[in-house]
C-alpha cells in the first residue's frame, strides 16, 4: 500500500521557509518582496485561484496586489499595464492569471514581463534557462512536483521516469527537470500509443494531461511513485486525478492524492519564487 504524499503538509513546510526568508528580506531592505497578479475578466476559477495566491502571499509576508481589469481589456492596455509593473522597483514578481479572454494572447503577454520578474516561469528566457540548465525563475507546479520527489527521497538518478503530458505549463518543464536529475525520460503525449506499457515500465510517473482515470491502476509498476498533476471536475462536483487512484496506491510505494497533492505545492512554490526573484533583483 502506497505512503501518500500529503501536498498539504508540504506546502506548509515550503510556506514557512518562505516566510523566514521574506522577513529576512524585509529587515534587509525595509520593504516585503512584492508580487503583483493581473486578472482579466471574471472566469469564476480564476477569480479563486487568483484569491488563493493573494491570501497565501500576505500569510508569507508577502506585499501582494491584484489588478482586476475587465474581460473587454484591449492589448495595448493590458500590455501598458504590464511595462509599468515591469517598471516600478518595489514589484518583484508578476503573474498574469491564465487563460486570458480570447481575444488576448497568452504568449503575446508572457512575452512582455520583465523575466526578471517572471515568477510563473513562464517566459521564454526562463524557459531557455531551463533548457540549458542554468539558474533562473521555473514554473511553480513542476518545481513543485519536484519537491515532492525530494521528500520521499526519490533520487530520480538513473531511474525511469514518465511525463504524460507536453504543455509548456506543465509536461516540458518537468521532463528538463527530471532529465536534470539524470532520470531517463520519456513524455507521453496525444499521440502516444503504447501508454500503458510506457507506465508499466516507469519508475517515477508523472500524469499532466486533464483526463479523469486515464492512467490505469494495474498500469502502475510495483514501488513506482506516481505524482498526479491532473484536475478533473466529476460530474458529482467531486475533483478527480489522471491517476486511478484507489488501483494505483495498491502497487505505488508513494502517491499523491487529488485533490490535496500537487495544488497546494503550485501557490507555495509561486511564493518561493517571489522571494528568489526579490532576492535575484537586488543582487
Ligand atoms: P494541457 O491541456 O495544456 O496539456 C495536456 C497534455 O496532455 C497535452 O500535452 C496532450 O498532448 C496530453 N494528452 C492528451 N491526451 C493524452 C493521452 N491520452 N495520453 C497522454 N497524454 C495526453 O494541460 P496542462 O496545462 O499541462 O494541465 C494538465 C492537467 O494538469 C490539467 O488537468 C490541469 O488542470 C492540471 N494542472 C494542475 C495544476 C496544479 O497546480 N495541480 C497546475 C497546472 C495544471
Amino acid at each position: 500500500m502506497a505512503e501518500l504524499i500529503d501536498g498539504k503538509a508540504l506546502a506548509k513546510e515550503v510556506r514557512a521557509e518562505v516566510k523566514a526568508r521574506a522577513e529576512a528580506f524585509r529587515a534587509t531592505h525595509n520593504r516585503a518582496p512584492g508580487l503583483d497578479v493581473v486578472l482579466v475578466g471574471e472566469d469564476p476559477a480564476s477569480q479563486v485561484y487568483v484569491r488563493n495566491k493573494e491570501r497565501a502571499a500576505a500569510k508569507a509576508g508577502i506585499e501582494g496586489r491584484v489588478h482586476r481589469l475587465p474581460a473587454e481589456t484591449t492589448e495595448a492596455d493590458l500590455l501598458t499595464l504590464i511595462f509599468e509593473l515591469n517598471g516600478d522597483d518595489h514589484i518583484d514578481g508578476i503573474l498574469v492569471q491564465l487563460p486570458l479572454p480570447d481575444h488576448l494572447h497568452d504568449q503575446t503577454i508572457i512575452d512582455a514581463i520583465d523575466p526578471a520578474k517572471d515568477v510563473d516561469g513562464l517566459h521564454p528566457f526562463n524557459a531557455g534557462l531551463l533548457v540549458v540548465g542554468r539558474k533562473g525563475l521555473r514554473p511553480c507546479t513542476p518545481s513543485g512536483c519536484m519537491r515532492m520527489l525530494e521528500h520521499v527521497a526519490c533520487d530520480p538518478k538513473g531511474k525511469r521516469a514518465l511525463v504524460l503530458g507536453r504543455s509548456t505549463l506543465v509536461g516540458k518543464p518537468i521532463a528538463l527537470m527530471l532529465l536534470e536529475k539524470h532520470a531517463t525520460v520519456t513524455i507521453a503525449h496525444s499521440r502516444t500509443i503504447d501508454l500503458a506499457d510506457r507506465v508499466r515500465e516507469s519508475d517515477i510517473v508523472i500524469a499532466a494531461v486533464g483526463r479523469a482515470n486515464l492512467v490505469k491502476g494495474d498500469w502502475i509498476k510495483e514501488g513506482a511513485v506516481v505524482i498526479d498533476v491532473g484536475i478533473n471536475r466529476l460530474d458529482d462536483g467531486s475533483l478527480t486525478g489522471d491517476v486511478d487512484f484507489a488501483g494505483a496506491k495498491e502497487r505505488a510505494s508513494h502517491i499523491t492524492p487529488v485533490p490535496g497533492g500537487v495544488g497546494p505545492m503550485t501557490i507555495a512554490m509561486l511564493l518561493s519564487n517571489t522571494v528568489d526573484a526579490a532576492q535575484a533583483r537586488i543582487l
